[in-house]
């Protein structure tokens, strides 16, 4: 009882009512403000981010005849120039603002085409405040984002090398000296080494992300699955509080913890990436994790030992061009590289926050020697260790000395298939009674002995 009455005497209910009122004033006078507005567009879909300076309550519904998407937003006015926002190459006509209520928003989307949206908010998280995001797929999307990637090689197939370029689009990862991103530097690095691959008989290279957008996290892994990739590495360009820490390091997976500081420090940096690139909905903690965690269990052994393989090979690489940080493959528990199955790599080409190496790091020339070290790490792992169907493996055991056969795909030309069995396309001509070097998908051809 005592307590009752402490509680109730007047100058606590004072105290309380004065807060209760400061907070229901602050709130109702004081609307926030959408200060920007950002488009994105992957080949996924279209996303617009609007910036805000607190948390907003939302709500989102479409309307027909004309297509509409009407966002209402309480408390919030509206400082953005529509003028500024380029919609080209996205569903969006024109984007309209009116007040509602005299303090709420009302965001109309004129739209050229039917969309699904999504919408979601963001807390704060590094250089970024409140975002409310707006993901629109069309239904083209949609259908090319499930097919376009998809490679199909049932013969003596490629080796398929996906290159995951970290970050992108509204997570820029380390913002290096002179205002270098991570994302523009790993973008361009592994352009360069999809290329090598691509030029390469009996590779492919795929790229996970082929511009300036995000991806999710666990989405980059699923996108090697379903192109059935042999190998993941994953190219980033790391900062630290020190601008004097330079050199390229090498990561794998772990899953027991860290092996060093540094690498415990920098896997909670690029495992954040999701909180700043925006996934709706997804924790790092979800249940995702645990069923991920179990798959480790089962079957990480051989392929996080093959993975330490593959690392020291591009280490040995990479040294040649770069002062190296680690000299050894390190271990830490990133969120991008669990994919049990796949062979994968985080590879820190090195620290965008040391100036020289900033410099170097936006350098093509540089940039083409790093790109140049881990295609060759990864080749001379691949040509070692060869995926029983692969081209690599019927090469490696020496069949190139019996005749076999080539089903033509899109995009073969005679000069590549004579380049991917090593043989001459004259050869392959006469064996098949080729005229000339016409050539259709799905003819077969008979590859002679070389
Ligand atoms: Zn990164």
């Amino acid at each position: 009882m005592k307590v009752f009455n402490w509680l109730f005497t007047g100058r606590y209910i004072w105290q309380l009512l004065s807060l209760c009122l400061l907070f229901f004033f602050h709130h109702a006078v004081v609307a926030e403000a959408i200060d920007q507005v950002r488009i994105h567009r992957s080949p996924e879909k279209t996303r617009v981010v609007f910036d805000l300076e607190g948390p907003v309550t939302h709500r989102l519904f479409s309307l027909d005849d004309p297509m509409r998407l009407v966002i209402d937003i309480d408390a919030v006015h509206f400082d953005v120039d529509l003028k500024e926002i380029h919609l080209e190459n996205t569903p969006i006509v024109q984007i309209r603002t009116g007040a509602r209520n005299q303090r709420d928003l009302r965001v109309v989307f004129d739209l050229a085409e039917a969309v699904s949206p999504k919408i979601f908010s963001l807390k704060p998280i590094m250089q970024y405040g409140y975002r409310l995001v707006v993901d629109l797929y069309t239904e083209k999307q949609r259908h090319t984002a499930e097919t376009e990637e998809k490679i199909f090689r049932p013969q003596m197939r490629d080796v398929i090398v996906a290159i995951d370029a970290g970050h992108g689009g509204e997570d820029p990862g380390a913002i290096g000296h002179g205002n270098i991103l991570e994302k523009d530097v790993v973008l361009s690095i592994s352009s360069m080494v999809a290329d090598l691959f691509r030029e390469e008989a009996g590779y492919r290279g795929l790229m996970i992300r082929k511009g300036d957008y995000y991806v999710e996290l666990r989405r980059r892994t699923r996108i090697a699955y379903e192109n059935s990739a042999d190998i993941f590495v994953s190219i980033h360009a790391d900062a630290f509080s020190s601008s004097k820490v330079s050199g390229a390091s090498v990561y794998a997976l772990s899953d027991k913890g860290a092996t060093s500081e540094t690498a415990r420090i920098l896997a909670e940096q690029e495992n954040r990436a999701d909180l700043i690139g925006g996934v709706g909905g997804v924790s790092l903690h979800d249940k995702d994790d645990l069923l991920v965690e179990v798959l480790l269990d089962l079957a990480t052994t051989a392929s996080l030992s093959a993975s330490l393989d593959m690392g020291d090979r591009i280490l040995g690489e990479i040294g040649k061009v770069s002062k190296l940080h680690k000299s050894n493959v390190e271990q830490a528990g990133f969120v991008v590289l669990k994919s049990p199955e796949i062979p994968s790599l985080l590879i820190e080409t090195g620290y965008i926050s040391n100036p020289l190496e900033a410099q170097k790091l936006a350098n093509p020339i540089h940039q083409k020697r790093i790109a140049k070290a881990i295609f060759t790490g990864v080749r001379q792992y691949l040509e070692n260790n060869p995926p029983p169907d692969s081209l690599l493996a019927w090469r490696k055991a020496g069949r190139g000395k019996e005749q076999t056969t080539y089903t033509i795909v899109r995009g073969d030309t005679l000069s590549k298939i004579a380049n991917r069995y090593q043989i001459e396309a004259e050869k392959i001509k006469l064996t098949n009674g080729l005229v000339n070097d016409k050539i259709r998908v799905g003819q077969v051809l008979k590859i002679p002995a070389s």
